[in-house]
């Protein structure tokens, strides 16, 4: 009686081991990294002071104006105070400076390609993806999903993302002056299915929309699908990756600050807010995400005055193009802090490169 006892007792025991150790191996599941860089083009302080304004009735109200680490970066390009897209896109995706207008090539230097962040996650396995309200092949997604001497050549640029780089989700404005033919896309073995059915393909996967750019959020048109609503769908794809690297592009604010358009200016500010807040409510259940946003450059020199919820501010704009103004950065979740000695454009890449050697359990 009592050895049987004793073969219960140790069997009980065992038992109960087994049970505590197969519970931590279930949540003791690892991941890898979950980094989302989102760029407002042409987005400074005051494009978002304009938003924060008409939005919530004072600055500094705006989702990512909340964010733990913030800080402000340089953006001139290699021989230039005043940077473009191609350039300060460039810096972010590889660490260096180059001249206006080149993308992802070691200029002024040897020509050479420069290994950009997207193919650093793919080297490991990683996923990768870009969303834009731009055509994908403008020049921010260019920077980080192709190389070349000039951001115009579209139609190599185009050739690159989808037989070379190939990531895994591109979505945003198409057009053949873009360089983007359906038949390379397909020829490629890239699926373009419906919207509603994104989250559910076979990846690589494409989705475009319109005509070149996205319509401005502020005249949009019934149909269109927003940065926001592709961004949700853009995670949903990713979220059983072992991990990703997601360029969110907000492209359009650089556009509507170059016609000095104060109010389509705010209505690409506040789509990028909303995709950040959407972002945002994705990742609070998740310990691996660490969420970014900047812009590449100054548009318009824009300062605001006065104004109040639903009441636009004055606006007075000093050019219609680009400046050598610096631009705000505000980071939120894993590995926040890593961004607090960020000064310079150049300076994410390195952060960016050793957040992919991360993982969570
Ligand atoms: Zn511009």
């Amino acid at each position: 009686m009592k050895v049987k006892l004793s073969i219960a007792a140790i069997l009980l025991v065992f038992l109960v081991l087994l049970l505590v150790f197969s519970a931590c191996s279930l949540f003791t599941h690892v991941e890898g990294p979950a980094v989302i860089f989102v760029i407002g083009d042409g987005m400074g302080q005051s494009h978002i002071d304009a938003a924060s304004i008409y939005l919530e009735g004072q600055k500094h109200s705006l989702s990512f104006e909340q964010f733990p680490v913030q800080g402000t970066i340089t953006t001139h390009s290699a021989a230039s105070t005043v940077t473009d897209s191609a350039a300060a896109a460039t810096a972010f995706a590889t660490g260096q400076k180059v001249y206006n207008g080149v993308v992802s090539v070691d200029l002024p230097g040897s020509g050479a390609a420069l290994t950009t962040i997207v193919e650093y996650y793919q080297e490991r396995g990683l996923s990768v993806g870009a969303v834009t309200s731009t055509a994908v092949t403008h020049a921010t997604p260019a920077a980080f999903l192709s190389h070349s001497p000039s951001r115009n050549a579209y139609r190599d640029i185009a050739d690159q993302y989808f037989h070379d780089t190939r990531a895994d989700i591109i979505m945003g404005g198409e057009g053949e002056s873009y360089g983007i033919l359906e038949t390379l896309v397909m020829d490629a073995g890239y699926l373009l299915p419906e919207f509603q059915n994104l989250p559910y393909a076979r990846k690589p996967i494409a989705f475009f929309q319109g005509d070149g750019h996205l319509p401005y959020e502020y005249d949009v048109a019934d149909g269109v699908i927003g940065l926001s609503e592709m961004t949700a769908s853009a995670l949903a794809s990713l979220e059983d990756s072992a991990g990703f690297f997601l360029l969110v592009e907000g492209g359009r604010i650089d556009h509507a600050a170059h016609s000095n358009d104060l109010r389509r200016m705010i209505g690409e500010v506040q789509e990028l807010n909303t995709t950040v807040e959407l972002i945002l409510d994705w990742a609070a259940s998740r310990d691996n995400v660490t969420l970014i946003v900047s812009a590449d450059h100054e548009t318009g020199g824009l300062e605001v005055n006065g104004g109040a919820q639903e009441i636009y501010p004055d606006a007075f704009w000093s050019t219609g193009g680009h400046t050598a103004t610096p631009v705000p950065f505000f980071v939120w979740g894993a590995g926040a802090d890593l961004f607090s000695s960020v000064s310079d454009n150049t300076d994410f890449f390195d952060i960016l490169v050793s957040l992919a050697d991360h993982r969570y359990e």
